[in-house]
């Protein structure tokens, strides 16, 4: 968010852009991937950029989950390439429509309920792992993939949280507190509508 580069045209179209994946960098535009491919056994963060070797964040600090650090966990999102096109993309007509029905009072509980769906379990006995958060038609999909909770690899990469153990209530609920200020920042006038 701190960026001084615009996003392209093309990222602002409501269509996700194929090419753009979570592994996707473009590091002379400080836009980088610290997401290890094919771990096998051992961690999803790479520490290090995978394509530069920059080393940019203090993960120790990531991994309190401190919402009064908010700031600095989304400063560092930002810095992966797939999380910013996820906090700068436009959201879809869809998407906002919903958000707008619902208001943010429903969102809270529907979000806490989705990640303890969708997240709760360790990463072996969920549904095909890192393909359960569709890329639009809800605002809290679009969040998800901005904060890195989109599946349990992407939380073990940004979080520290091992994927083949449960989240516990605590982690779930500071999730979905990112996953609140993702979308009191894109659409700010919801938290007027009630
Ligand atoms: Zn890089
Ligand atoms: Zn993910």
């Amino acid at each position: 968010m701190s960026k001084d580069k615009k996003p392209t045209e093309d990222w602002l179209d409501d269509e996700p852009l194929e090419s753009i994946k979570c592994t996707s960098t473009d590091c002379e535009n400080d836009l980088h991937c610290f997401r290890r491919k094919r771990p096998k056994n051992e961690s999803y963060r790479n520490v290090e950029c995978i394509e530069c070797g920059a080393n940019l964040i203090d993960w120790d600090r990531l991994d309190q989950l401190d919402l009064s650090d908010i700031e600095y966990t989304i400063r560092s999102l930002n810095l992966e390439l797939w999380r910013y096109y996820y906090w700068h993309k436009n959201i879809d007509e869809r998407a906002i429509l919903h958000a707008r029905t619902r208001g943010i009072d429903e969102l809270i509980p529907w979000t806490v309920k989705r990640l303890t769906k969708s997240l709760g379990r360790p990463s072996k006995d969920l549904w095909r792992d890192g393909t359960q958060t569709p890329r639009t038609g809800n605002v809290v999909y679009y969040a998800q993939h901005a904060t890195a909770c989109c599946c349990r690899k992407c939380i073990e990469e940004w979080y520290g949280i091992n994927r083949n153990q449960s989240l516990k209530s605590e982690e779930i609920n500071y999730f979905s507190e990112l996953i609140m200020q993702y979308i009191h920042r894109r659409l700010p006038d919801l938290l007027k509508t009630n």
